[in-house]
């Protein structure tokens, strides 16, 4: 397959690996944003993120955790962002799932995670959300997902408080 990433775990090109296990791999990115700037990824090829088995998406949180303890104190940096591109809409580019740790300092010119996108939301927030719950719904009766849903125990009412207010602030 002509995938960059998946090179990087056949040992094809190199890269400045830094952490592996059985199923995932992370690296130094090519073009830092911040000193320590990691890569984490699944050494199978997925394109996006839902494409992953659950279990997988765990075992790739739980490698990435690891790394969040070490990375950040090692550089020096007094936080971090964790974030993914996943499709092209999203800013991905190499098209194989990989989240990015990236150190962050004082002063270093970055924004938040919610700077990233400028849409403003008029739609009301309990339409939004009932838009959300529809589809779970759908996707549990089609799929047979209830037991995996279970877990999450739902709210499923209908009318929650209004939070203009809150969003305001
Ligand atoms: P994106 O798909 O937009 O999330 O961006 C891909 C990221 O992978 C960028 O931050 C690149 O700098 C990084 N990258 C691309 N090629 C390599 C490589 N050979 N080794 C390490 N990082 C890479
Ligand atoms: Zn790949």
């Amino acid at each position: 397959m002509d995938c960059i990433f998946c090179k990087i775990v056949q040992g094809e090109i190199p890269a400045i690996k830094i952490f592996e296990d059985e199923l995932n791999l992370a690296f130094l990115d090519i073009k830092p944003r911040s000193p320590g700037h990691t890569l984490a990824i699944p050494k199978k090829h997925y394109e996006r993120l839902e494409e992953m088995p659950e279990e997988e998406a765990k075992e790739l949180m739980g490698f990435i955790h690891k790394l969040i303890k070490v990375i950040p104190e090692a550089v020096g940096a007094k936080g971090f962002n964790l974030g993914i591109n996943n499709g092209k809409v999203a800013g991905q580019e190499v098209m194989h799932v990989h989240f990015n740790i990236i150190p962050r300092f004082e002063g270093d010119g970055g924004s938040s995670i919610q700077g990233i996108v400028k849409l403003e939301v008029k739609e009301d927030l309990n339409s939004i959300g009932q838009k959300i719950r529809k589809f779970l719904e759908k996707e549990k009766n089609d799929k047979n997902f209830e037991r995996e849903w279970e877990e999450f125990n739902l709210e499923t009412q209908d009318d929650i408080k209004d939070f203009s207010e809150a969003r305001r602030e």
